[in-house]
């Protein structure tokens, strides 16, 4: 065969892989079709559904399916199976939901296949991520110079930050073992990672102690770095939190930045669960002090309700972040960016998902009031849900700072963490809404986290009716008087 007899035949081959427009018609009236049944349902079905049993009809057999098959394979077992996240009932960990434009905002970066991650090969699609490290920096007043980066989401956005003081504060070699961190034990576990991540898992850790609303306890902090530096160890970083990932609460940002400032510390801030509550007016002033972080993590797939994969990191210090994420290879030697920082520079991904479309496109669409509206709704609904649940009887824990809180059923303190155990057994196996557990003081308690953008008044009132028949089943089981 002739080499363009064989192009030719190879070309035939594999043109399935551009549709023509009547096939390309007829997936998407499949996916609308798919879309509209999903969304219509979505305040009715289960937050969760415990049977985790896989089919077999996942594995690739390298053949060709129908795309009807491959989206009922979908219903049945991705959405039918665990926590439904986009269901507003979704309740535990930390949800978000995921608003429909931001899907959109998906399917145009990933048929148009932007480049984001160099100026030079998409200014339009780096511009738009730059222009949402602008919109961060304003909401949380940073300065002009700062920096940052979208990412996949906050456990990467927390290791550039690390990685970022690590680099600025030269801990290598030697240094690593007088190196102390400061960290609160309420921190996210992704933090802990970062640090064995970046090599400095032999660094001294100090765990500052709490108050009664797990809040970090400045005096500790202070006295804790100032026995340090008495040792001539090296003090260089503390980790705040806007938002602990268990019970929502915001540490004291403003005494502790000026700990930072006094001892010449880089200052991180987790904010990913919590950060966007700066929006809303009654609770700007528990985030005084975050404007003098050096470096802030926010997840936008929480707080703004974007699907899942979009977390982001703001630096100050320019240098300190592009120290290790900064690199010239040969073979990009054409790509100028004009002085304008691209996202490879800032992270350690180059060729990446033009994610930034995603929180550019909603933002723009709707622009901020309704994001701030319902963020002040998840708080009002916590309060609300709070109030039903001590009607009826529960202990709740401390009023919360945010929209993470927790309750329990008091009873004999030989069997309640039993009974409480017993009781989320019980609200799991129903399944309308889904909620977690945590241990706070040794109590094993039932956590909430209101954030989702679909959760409501309704789903708190069909929440409290599951946990009305969860209690009397228990109440049952254990025989105690009600
Ligand atoms: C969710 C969360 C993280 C981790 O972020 P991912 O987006 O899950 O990687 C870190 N810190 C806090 C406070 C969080 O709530």
């Amino acid at each position: 065969m002739s080499l363009i007899k064989k192009l030719e035949q190879l070309e035939r081959d594999y043109a399935i892989l551009e549709p023509n427009e009547e096939e390309r018609q007829q997936i998407n009236q499949e996916v609308i079709g798919f879309s509209d049944e999903f969304l219509a349902g979505i305040n009715d079905i289960n937050a969760y559904q415990g049977d985790g049993t896989m089919e077999s009809s996942f594995a690739l057999d390298d053949k060709k399916h129908h795309f009807k098959e491959i989206l009922s394979i979908y219903r049945k077992d991705v959405i039918g199976k665990g926590v439904v996240p986009a269901s507003g009932g979704h309740i535990g960990y930390i949800p978000g939901g995921g608003i429909y434009a931001a899907s959109i905002a998906d399917y145009i970066a990933a048929f148009t296949n932007e480049y984001a991650g160099l100026y030079y090969g998409s200014p339009g699609a780096v511009t738009i991520e730059n222009e949402t490290i602008e919109w961060l920096k304003k909401l949380f007043a940073f300065p002009e110079t700062a920096v940052g980066n979208l990412t996949s989401g906050g456990s990467i956005a927390n290791l550039i930050a690390m990685t970022a003081a690590r680099d600025k504060y030269k801990i290598k070699n030697e240094h690593i073992h007088n190196a102390v961190i400061y960290l609160s034990p309420q921190v996210h576990h992704c933090l802990h990672k970062a640090v064995r991540i970046i090599g400095l898992e032999d660094i001294q850790y100090r765990m500052v102690k709490l108050d009664k609303k797990s809040r970090m306890c400045p005096q500790d902090l202070a006295d804790k770095v100032a026995e340090d530096k008495r040792k001539g160890l090296l003090p260089f970083l503390i980790v705040a939190s806007a938002g602990t990932t268990d019970t929502g609460a915001v540490d004291p940002l403003n005494e502790i930045a000026q700990i930072a400032q006094e001892n010449k510390l880089w200052f991180h801030v987790d904010a990913a669960y919590g950060g966007f509550f700066i929006m809303v007016d009654e609770k700007k002033s528990l985030f005084k002090g975050i404007e003098k972080a050096d470096s802030l993590v926010v997840d936008p797939h929480k707080g703004l309700f974007l699907p899942y994969g979009l977390g982001a990191v703001l630096v100050k210090d320019k240098k300190a972040v592009m120290q290790s994420h900064h690199y010239l290879a040969r073979y990009m030697q054409d790509s100028h960016g004009d002085g304008i920082d691209s996202p490879c520079d800032l992270s350690p991904e180059l060729t990446k998902h033009f994610r930034g479309l995603r929180l550019w496109l909603p933002l723009k669409l709707y622009g901020k009031t309704p994001f701030q509206a319902c963020l002040q709704h998840k708080l009002l609904l916590t309060r609300y849900f709070r109030k039903q649940l001590e009607l009826i009887g529960f202990a709740l824990g401390p009023e919360p700072d945010l929209s993470v809180s927790y309750f329990w059923f008091p009873c004999e303190k030989s069997i309640e963490n039993d009974f409480n155990k017993k009781l989320l057994a019980y609200i799991h196996d129903d399944g309308r809404v889904f909620m977690s557990s945590t241990i706070i003081d040794e109590k094993f308690v039932i956590r909430m986290a209101i954030l989702a953008f679909r959760t409501s008044i309704n789903t708190v009132d069909k929440g409290m009716l599951m946990i009305k028949e969860a209690l009397d089943k228990c109440i049952k089981d254990f025989n105690i008087s009600y």
